[in-house]
Order: structure tokens, then C-alpha cells, then sequence
């Protein structure tokens, strides 16, 4: 068995001298001046051991990859019901699409592509007051990363909030095929606020424990949610986590991952062997972290990880 330590060590120094690094986003003014340079990579195995190296301790923006979080909120309040509201196939589009809503009626293809995670954004808050909605995101993903220090860039949101027309227009869309339930300024304030929330890798590897290990934190027993809607959530990420990417992170990774695209990070999940984070923040053509992809290929292959096989 190779030395995971090891592997993980030597992952971030090869990636520390790559010169292709990737584009850093603009489109969110306040994420445009991230450190390119910047390269954090955590594992935590379902045994509970963590191998970090390089930038694992400082805080990103963790933007889409908190879909996952609300997808498993939302999971949790309506069941199965909220299949009416999202679909769970793959769109072969960008994160921001707003091609495939007028065909399919205000209902987004899969809930990790911008107008999918806005309708489950939508669910969580139904019955609250958007405070209330995302507090109680920031309170599970603390509870699921046992670690209470966790916040929300307010910086980050606000620049977003400002900036974010392309989120506006696909919410304002939805809601004229009354696909939403809330007033859009409420749903668009929850989802930009969650895209905010900061977390280094570590604390982003910490908090997917629970996909590694069958709905439960390995180390406190606690139950996050059943082992089969774990099996679930891992293979919408599998098949959409990486937008119109989400192929080649599958065929070059073969782990269920969750790409963020203004702040370079992803999520990979090794079902029964452990959470992994990686962070650098420049991007590949499809908005998925360019390093991030090749660091994450470079560690399924030599810990012989791909659910896909050697
Ligand atoms: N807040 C970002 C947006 O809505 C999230 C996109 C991403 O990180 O993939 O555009």
C-alpha cells in the first residue's frame, strides 16, 4: 500500500513547479486577486488519519462546491419529492447555462448547475426567513466539519451580489415558469451567501467524511444521513460535479468530486476510503480547478482510488 503521507507530499512539491496553472476567475470582482500560485491539498481517511500539504490551513472560497451541503439539506427536509424540482442528469453545459431551462420548462437539469443549486437554495429557505435558511446551512456544514470556526465572506457575497446578473436572470426565469417558491431577492441572497462561505482544505475534507463513509462522520459515529442517499449524492457529484467537464474529471480521476469555479477548489470523495480537498485557483476552459484536477488524477492513481478500478 503506497504511503499516503508520502503521495501527498510529493503531489503538492510536483505541483508547486508546474508553470500551467490555469486562469484565476474575474467574474466575481472580490475573488479576482486570489494568489495563482496559491496550492492546498488535504486527504482524511475514514481510519480518521489526515495527510496535508502545502496551503491545506488557508481559507478559499469554497463557492459551488457548497452545492453539495445544500443538496444534502435539501435532501433531508423533502426526501425523493425533491427530484420534481431538479433533475439528476448531467447538462454538458456551463455553470452558468440558460440555454436548457426554457426547453425544460424552469426546471434545471442537475442541482449542482447554477440554476439547480438556486432551486435547492429555494427549498431550504421555504418556511424561513433567509437569516434563519442560512444560518442553518452555515450551522451544518460546521457540524459536519466539527468545527464551529467556519463563516461566511460577507466581502465575497456582497461582491457577488453586486455583480451577479447572469444568477439573477436564471432566477428571474425560473420564477416566471413559477419554479420558484420565494421572492428571488431572498433565494439569490441565501445562495450567494452559501457560495460565500470560506473553508481551508482541511475543514472542506473534515466535512465530507460522511460521503466517504456511508452517510456517517467516521469518527464520532454520527449518522449525516443514510448510506444509501450517500451512495446518491456521490453519484449525482460523480456525473455533474464538474459541469460540461464532468466526463473528463470522471475518465482522468474516476472519483465523485464537486468542482467551485470562483474559487478553484474541489471536493473528491473516495467512497470507503476518504474525503479529499484540493485548492489552486486557476482554471481550466471548463471553470473547474486546472491543478486541482491534475493534483487529484496524480493521488487516484498512485493510492489506486478510481471507483473505476487500477
Ligand atoms: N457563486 C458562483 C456562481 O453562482 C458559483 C459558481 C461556481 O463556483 O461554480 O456563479
Amino acid at each position: 500500500m503506497p504511503n499516503l503521507d508520502l503521495v501527498v507530499r510529493e503531489i503538492a512539491d510536483e505541483m508547486r513547479q508546474r508553470r500551467d496553472r490555469g486562469e484565476v476567475a474575474t467574474y466575481i470582482p472580490e475573488l479576482a486577486c486570489i494568489d495563482a500560485q496559491a496550492f492546498g491539498l488535504a486527504v482524511i481517511g475514514v481510519d480518521g488519519r489526515v495527510a496535508a500539504a502545502g496551503d491545506s490551513d488557508t481559507a478559499f472560497s469554497i463557492q459551488s462546491i457548497s452545492k453539495v451541503f445544500t443538496l444534502t439539506l435539501a435532501l433531508g427536509k423533502i426526501g425523493d419529492r425533491l427530484w420534481r424540482r431538479v433533475g439528476r442528469e448531467p447538462s454538458g453545459s456551463p455553470f452558468n447555462s440558460i440555454v436548457q431551462l426554457e426547453r425544460e420548462r424552469g426546471v434545471p437539469r442537475n442541482p449542482f448547475i447554477n440554476a439547480g443549486a438556486i432551486a435547492v437554495t429555494d427549498v431550504i429557505l421555504s418556511g424561513h426567513q433567509p437569516r434563519e435558511a442560512l444560518g442553518e446551512i452555515l450551522r451544518f456544514m460546521q457540524f459536519v466539519a466539527d468545527d464551529p470556526s467556519i463563516t461566511i465572506d460577507e466581502a465575497v457575497a456582497a461582491s457577488e451580489q453586486r455583480t451577479g446578473f447572469r444568477n439573477i436572470a436564471l432566477a428571474n426565469y425560473m420564477k416566471s415558469f413559477d419554479a420558484l417558491d420565494n421572492p428571488v431577492d431572498f433565494t439569490l441572497g441565501v445562495y450567494f451567501h452559501h457560495c460565500a462561505i470560506s473553508m481551508s482544505c482541511r475543514q472542506l475534507a473534515m466535512a465530507g467524511r460522511f460521503l466517504a463513509h456511508l452517510g456517517r462522520n467516521p469518527t464520532t459515529g454520527h449518522s449525516v444521513v443514510q448510506p444509501e442517499r450517500a451512495r446518491r449524492i456521490n453519484a449525482v457529484m460523480l456525473t455533474c460535479g464538474h459541469y460540461d467537464g464532468s466526463g473528463e474529471f470522471a475518465y482522468r480521476v474516476g472519483l465523485p468530486g464537486k468542482s467551485g469555479v470562483g474559487g478553484g477548489g474541489i471536493l473528491a470523495i473516495s467512497p470507503g476510503k476518504a474525503s479529499i480537498a484540493v485548492w489552486s485557483p486557476g482554471l481550466d476552459a471548463n471553470g473547474n480547478s486546472h491543478l486541482g484536477r491534475v493534483a487529484l488524477e496524480a493521488l487516484s492513481k498512485r493510492m489506486g482510488w478510481s471507483i473505476f478500478g487500477a
